[in-house]
């Protein structure tokens, strides 16, 4: 196909008043760090739309790339044809011949006099450019309702803009411009989700993973690290907080409490990950809990585990059901890494029943026990290695099918 640009939308933002600057301000330095892989595009921003002029660059794999940028909602390539009426609907004419329409595809222009000084009206040009398409291409018949083609056309004193496909982007609010969160990242299905959908809602994210070495292997972090780089490709870059767990975990190992420990567990997680986000400045903790879906995330013991955090807990996925997860996991591009079989800190020395309905009297006493408990939260807090993760990594699985493959920018 032979467009000269690219048309992309903001998406709700653009209604929030005196915010709208700097959420747009956002998204566009978003845009233009990743345009540098694409050396020749030009950027030209109008209210609530941005136009990328192509000059030559692949548009398939720009597509694929800013489709990613949070806060766009939706992307369309475009033909320029200059203003007059017998060129643009030559210029239709060549987009249709472009697009090869199947034998009975239903039709409609669409046309729009944004430049009021044009000499046709829009009922003007759905005719003028209507009728010669119409002759020229017998598989096309007319539908104004709901037609599976429709030829937009857009007048403006600079050019005239004329294109079909409105490709769907990851829409949201701009990266970090809703404040900033703790992420605890496992190398499970659903946090790396929950992160996603937290950047999604303009959360700038650092990630907090706790591994057990030598419980845990060297290839159960790489897992994390490689998941980390696919939410770095929405991001831009990404913190990752790497904590050894080893000493706290097995300390709860020898209180006996087996069927506790996993709450006892959450609670340490949640307490570091606390201390990392005022050293951040962040102002929430994220979780991949989803209600109900195994002992620790019952609402009684997201009750208990929560009490260990006076930051606010959000937990995107709460009411959402595995196979829902599942399907965005697809879609942004973190499931195959998810499912790779290495063990992660949780299900090491895992009770085989723990509780569902903890005490909270009785964990507080646990923790009172053991005296060592704080000091040690403080040395994992010291010991945290911290990965700074710039977009890189294949995009893997990708459900809803990319206009094209490519590298992460
Ligand atoms: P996930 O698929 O995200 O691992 P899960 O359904 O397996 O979730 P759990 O293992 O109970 O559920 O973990 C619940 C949440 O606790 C996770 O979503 C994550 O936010 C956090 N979490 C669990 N293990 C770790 C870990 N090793 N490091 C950091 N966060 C963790
Ligand atoms: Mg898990």
């Amino acid at each position: 196909m032979n467009y000269d640009m690219l048309l992309l939308r903001f998406g709700e933002f653009t209604l929030k008043g005196r915010n709208r600057g700097r959420f747009e301000r956002a998204a566009l330095s978003q845009v233009r760090a990743l345009l540098q892989s694409f050396p020749r595009a030009e950027m030209n921003h109008e209210f609530g739309r941005l136009y990328i002029a192509l000059n030559g660059e692949p548009y398939e794999q720009m597509i694929a790339t800013l489709q990613r940028v949070f806060g766009i909602i939706s992307i369309s390539p475009v033909k320029v044809a200059p203003l007059d009426i017998g060129e643009i609907a030559a210029t239709a004419t060549a987009l249709i011949q472009e697009l090869a329409p199947a034998e009975g595809t239903t039709f409609k222009v669409s046309a729009r006099r944004v430049w009021k000084d044009f000499p046709h009206s829009s009922q003007e040009m759905n005719h003028l450019i209507g009728s010669p398409v119409l002759q020229a291409f017998s598989a096309l018949k007319v539908d104004m309702r709901h037609p599976k083609l429709e030829l937009r056309v857009e007048v403006r004193q600079q050019g005239v803009y004329v294109f079909s496909e409105v490709i769907p982007a990851a829409g949201g609010f701009p990266y970090g411009t809703n404040g900033k969160a703790m992420l605890l990242l496992s190398g499970g299905i659903d946090s790396p989700v929950a992160a996603w959908s937290s950047m999604r809602r303009g959360l700038e994210v650092e990630c907090v993973h706790f591994y057990s070495y030598p419980y845990t292997s060297e290839l159960a972090k790489e897992k994390v690290i490689d998941l980390a780089k696919v939410l770095a490709g929405y991001a831009g870059r990404i913190k990752l907080h790497l904590v050894p767990f080893t000493e706290i975990q097995t300390s709860f190992t020898r209180t006996g409490q087996d069927n506790m420990i996993i709450t006892l567990m959450r609670r340490s997680m949640l307490r570091i990950a606390t201390k990392l986000a005022e050293r951040a400045g962040a102002q929430a903790i994220v979780t991949g809990d989803s209600l109900g879906q195994v002992a620790s995330q019952t609402l009684s013991s997201m009750n208990v585990i929560g009490r260990a955090t006076e930051l606010p807990l959000l937990r995107p996925l709460v009411m959402m059901d595995k196979s829902e997860i599942i399907d965005i996991a697809h879609k942004i591009g973190t499931y195959e890494l998810s499912i790779l079989p290495y063990e992660d800190c949780c299900t090491l020395f895992v009770p085989k029943s723990p509780t569902t309905n903890p005490n909270l009297g009785v964990v507080e006493r646990v923790e009172a026990s053991l005296r060592e408990l704080p000091a040690m939260i403080d040395q994992a807090v010291e010991a945290t290695e911290t990965l700074v993760l710039e977009a890189g990594g294949k995009v893997l699985g990708r459900k809803e099918k990319p206009v094209v493959r490519e590298e992460w920018f």
